[in-house]
């Protein structure tokens, strides 16, 4: 037997106890005649103490770090013992060992503060998950994934496999696509989510459908995006919104009950896409700390300043207890406010001093009395910082709701073991695309509008004011999840697509077996899919959901592991009928 237990497990109960260990050398400490290693497994770290008579033996083939080891021994109580480790108390006597393998000097030290950077340790990854940080991590994700199939399948949710070689569904990405060796001059696509199939599975009859499942969108990759990631993707029928929050929030409860031993006793708030907006500058508010968005645009005009003046939106923020702010704070702050990612062109402050006096950056144009105006519109008090935006309306907003974001971080309003669940609800259904000039749907096109407004799908003008029976879950300013009711009549659906731009035939072309499925009674249906790896490192407290995957691609999408993607030889290119572009072949 290599083992009878494991490094993580023994305990002042086992001393006297004959046991066989096995695992990795993790250090060895040689004293005079004895020898102390550590021997690591998945489960911890337990002390063996090599006596002398096995010394020898150590002297003339030494251990190293890394070496697999398995060893028999005693349990002993400790002399020293180390209160840091559950099994601090004892350690093993050697009797007798054997290295079932040696192990090269790993190019980085594997211990909690390793000295490995980023790429090493992502080309190393094997290694990099024998380290503790990162393999909490991974057993984190396998609990979230062991809490939500348990509560899916306590509401008699089935998994039902769906599959990776399909043809493109929409979901506002590029495809990957694989070339069909069987078909010539053919592709499959990867799916973007099982959204087509989960429909289809409800027209089937499988009135709840669960899947955990990766999904791959070939996206620029910005900051913390993988090209390949997991959803839990649910669907349900003869549903309405309601029932899919009320099951979700459930499952939600569920989960930061059983991981974090968090109980939300409340319901979840529900926000309009149009208030978070509005208070939020976006919609996936961050409703950890209050400084809402406060619209003076009505106050300021017309009052022969040129910025607010010509400005679409002047909107402002109270920055509470920051009046002390320096000249200099509020420079740097201003130049943060024109970095190209935020993209303004200035910043106005209005200091509301402890005295009661006002003092801002526009003393010019504004007097006492009506900064006293704006202060009480922003709700300020002695002590307090109002910081305004003015500009083009989107990008003013969006300013604003990443200036509120950064000064609530300033202020510590931002704390990561606090968790502030809300839906968003009442999305627009379309948006419009500038670049492509045309309407494209905002969720994706199988969600439905709102009932009372069906009308206006017959009117291209009034498009934008149509809501969508769509929702997101969003949590500290991330959205963990999002979904919507369905469409489930094909004259609905194909108005839809029609709406998009798309030609009968091409609808036809692309979704022609689920406007075909839609004719064979399809029931009224809504789902929701989760974004798992953001949710586990939301749930582990870190910013990167790299962490949480076991081997993750790095920023431009390679896995520097395998070195993927790589070049294919020239038989298999033939084979598939490609013919590659001289340049890049080269
Ligand atoms: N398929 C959608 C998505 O990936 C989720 C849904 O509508 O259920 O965003």
């Amino acid at each position: 037997m290599y083992r009878t237990h494991t490094c993580g497990e023994l305990r002042m109960d086992h001393v006297g106890q004959e046991v066989n260990l096995a695992g990795w050398v993790q250090t060895v400490r040689k004293f005079g005649s004895i020898t102390f290693v550590d021997l690591r497994d998945r489960y911890g770290i337990t002390q063996l103490l090599f006596g002398e008579s096995l010394n020898n033996q150590l002297d003339e083939t030494p251990l190293g770090r890394e070496f697999v080891l398995q060893v028999s021994g005693t349990v002993t109580e400790r002399t020293n013992k180390n209160k840091n480790i559950p099994t601090g108390d004892v350690e093993i006597t050697v009797s007798s060992y054997k290295i079932l393998n040696t192990a090269k000097t790993p190019p980085f030290t594997i211990q909690d503060d390793t000295d490995g950077g980023d790429e090493l340790r992502m080309k190393y990854r094997y290694l990099d998950l024998r380290r503790n940080e990162v393999k909490k991590n991974l057993e984190l994700r396998y609990r979230v994934n062991r809490s939500v199939r348990n509560f899916l399948d306590s509401r008699g949710f089935m998994d039902i496999e769906t599959p990776f070689l399909i043809k493109s569904t929409p979901e506002g990405a590029r495809d990957f696509v694989v070339p069909s060796r069987m078909n010539p001059n053919e592709f499959y696509a990867l799916p973007q989510s099982p959204q087509t199939f989960k429909q289809l599975l409800m027209v089937s009859g499988y009135d709840r459908y669960y899947q955990i499942v990766k999904c791959f969108r070939d996206e620029d990759l910005r900051a913390d995006r993988q090209p390949e990631f997991t959803q839990i993707d649910c669907e349900m029928s003869f549903v309405e919104q309601e029932d899919i929050l009320n099951t979700f929030e459930d499952m939600v409860k569920h989960v930061f009950q059983e991981i974090k031993g968090i109980t939300f006793n409340e319901p979840f708030p529900r926000m309009t896409w149009d208030h978070a907006m509005e208070f939020y500058g976006n919609d996936k508010p961050d409703i950890r700390f209050d400084m809402k968005l406060v619209n003076l645009t009505d106050l300021v005009k017309g009052q022969g300043f040129k910025v607010f003046d010509e400005a679409e939106l002047v909107v402002a923020i109270n920055a509470k207890g920051l009046s002390e702010y320096t000249r200099k704070q509020l420079d740097e702050l201003t130049e943060w406010v024109k970095r190209p990612q935020i993209g303004m062109n200035g910043l106005i402050y209005v200091k509301y001093n402890t005295d009661g006096t006002l003092k801002s950056s526009v003393d010019k144009f504004f007097d006492e009395t009506k900064l006293k105006t704006w202060a009480e519109k922003a709700q300020a008090q002695p002590g307090d910082l109002i910081l305004v935006l003015a500009g083009r309306e989107e990008r003013t907003r969006k300013a604003m709701s990443e200036l509120r974001l950064e000064i609530g971080e300033r202020l510590g309003l931002r704390n990561k073991n606090e968790f502030k669940p809300l839906w968003v609800i009442d999305f627009p259904l379309f948006e419009y695309a500038e670049e492509e000039n045309r309407w494209v749907a905002r969720h994706h096109p199988f969600t439905s509008p709102k009932p009372d407004q069906l009308a206006l799908m017959d009117d291209t003008t009034k498009y934008g004011q149509i809501k969508a029976n769509a929702y997101d879950i969003v949590l500290n300013g991330t959205e963990i999840g999002g979904g919507s009711i369905r469409i489930f009549q094909r004259d609905l659906q194909e108005k839809m697509f029609a709406a998009l731009g798309m030609s009968p035939d091409e609808a036809r072309h692309k979704f022609g077996f689920l406007l075909g499925a839609f004719e064979y009674g399809a029931p009224p249906h809504g789902g929701i899919a989760f974004g798992f790896d953001r949710l586990c490192s939301l749930l582990g407290g870190s910013e990167s959901i790299r962490d949480f995957i076991a081997f993750p691609k790095n920023n431009s999408g390679r896995d520097v592991m395998l070195d993927a993607p790589s070049s294919i030889d020239d038989a298999q290119l033939q084979e598939l009928r490609i013919d590659l572009v001289k340049e890049i072949k080269q």
